[in-house]
């Protein structure tokens, strides 16, 4: 078994069956993304929106692309066709040109709103206020081609267990709370967090699905 098999087994072996875990590929070259195809994994993600759709194509096309990255409104239209889940949803604008694009493609995009969990200055990220907003807006039930299916967030990087486990904490309240206002558009409840330092944290505080790169591939 190759190294990177070996250690997507690893991996999921320490998290429930229903945690759903995204190989994050950013920087590895196509030939480590063919290679993990080929251990039979299909879940990739990407935080940039160039390389994820030169790698899009030159790929088997039956892989899941999550963009786990800050997303641009001109760039959606690159990865409206063939994105599975947009994790890093920030603002109304945005959403909205994810509409737009879907739409043009004939399809309906499943999303998760970022929400700012951390205590640093530099991660993007919506207050739970301003997600209520987006949930709360009349202009929502127009968004026929978006889905919002949860939400997202970045722990601190901090080496306080307590500290990233009580802000995982805080988001899966977040989710709980935000689950009042599902709807068509609307249905909360995947809680995208954990990474190759904190995944087992966030499984057991509710993550739903776990986005990691370096404990798969070696550190960038
Ligand atoms: C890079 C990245 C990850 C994976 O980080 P690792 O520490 O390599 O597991 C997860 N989420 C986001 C948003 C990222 O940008």
């Amino acid at each position: 078994m190759s190294l990177i098999a070996e250690n997507i087994q690893l991996i999921k072996q320490q998290l429930p069956e229903t945690v759903k875990l995204i190989a994050v590929t950013k920087t590895k070259p196509i030939a480590v993304l063919q290679e993990t195809y080929d251990a039979g994994f299909r879940t990739f993600g990407e935080n940039k929106v160039q390389e994820m759709t030169e790698k899009y194509n030159s790929l088997p096309k039956d892989i899941e692309w999550h963009l786990i990255g800050h997303l641009q409104t001109n760039k959606v239209k690159y990865i409206a066709p063939f994105v599975s889940l947009i994790h890093s949803v920030d603002s109304f604008k945005l959403l909205k040109e994810i509409d737009k694009e879907a739409k043009k493609n004939s399809r309906t995009i499943p999303c998760l709103l970022q929400i700012f969990i951390a205590t640093e200055e530099t991660k993007f990220g919506l207050s739970e206020a301003e997600a209520t907003e987006i949930l709360t807006s009349p202009t929502l039930k127009e968004l026929k081609n978006i889905k919002l299916m949860g939400v997202m967030g970045m722990a601190s990087n901090t080496d306080s267990e307590a500290q990233i486990r009580s802000e995982f904490r805080n988001l899966k309240e977040i989710a709980k709370r935000l689950q009042h206002f599902n709807s068509e558009q609307v249905q909360i409840q995947e809680i995208s967090m954990g990474m190759s330092s904190d995944y087992v944290i966030a499984a057991q505080e509710g993550s739903t699905m776990v986005r990691v790169g370096s404990a798969i591939f070696g550190s960038r």
